[in-house]
C-alpha cells in the first residue's frame, strides 16, 4: 500500500507542471488522472520519498513498469532511463510532428523502453497537432 500522502501528492503535481514527465501530456488533455510515479520503482528498493516520486500518463508508467535501465540502439550502451525530476526533456528529446526522437543515448534508450510513440498515442497526438494543442513550447 502506498504511503504518499495528499499533500505530497499535489507537490509532486505541481512540480512536474501537472504533466507526464516523459511524454509531456498535461492533464487538462487527459480524461484519467496522471498517475504518481517511482522513477525508482519500489519493486527494486525505491522509496515513497519526494524525490523518487514524479509525474506520468497511465501509458508511460504501464510500459516504464520496474525498469529504471534500457539500452540505446545505437550505441548498444545500457543506459539509466530518464529522470523527470533530475534531467532536462529538451536535452534528451525532440518533436518530430506527432513522434518524440531520443537525442542522447539515454533519450533514444527512453522512447524505446517507455514506448513513448506507442500506436495508442500516435494518433490522438496528431489530432492535438492539427488543433494547435500539443506539443506544450517550454
Ligand atoms: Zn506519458
Amino acid at each position: 500500500m502506498s504511503k504518499i500522502s495528499e499533500k505530497l501528492k499535489a507537490k509532486i503535481r505541481r512540480q512536474a507542471k501537472n504533466r507526464c514527465g516523459y511524454c509531456l501530456l498535461p492533464q487538462s488533455l487527459n480524461p484519467s488522472l496522471l498517475e504518481i510515479e517511482h522513477l525508482h520503482a519500489t519493486a527494486n528498493g525505491g522509496t515513497d520519498e519526494e524525490e523518487n516520486l514524479w509525474l506520468a500518463c497511465r501509458l508511460c508508467n504501464g510500459y516504464k513498469n520496474i525498469q529504471s535501465e534500457a539500452v540505446d540502439y545505437k550505441t548498444n550502451q545500457k543506459v539509466l532511463i530518464f529522470n523527470p525530476r533530475t534531467q532536462d526533456w529538451n536535452e534528451h528529446f525532440e518533436w518530430k510532428n506527432e513522434k518524440i526522437v531520443g537525442k542522447t543515448p539515454c533519450g533514444r534508450a527512453t522512447v524505446k523502453a517507455v514506448k513513448l510513440n506507442n500506436e495508442i498515442i500516435l494518433p490522438v497526438r496528431r489530432k492535438w497537432i492539427s488543433a494547435g494543442w500539443f506539443p506544450p513550447n517550454d
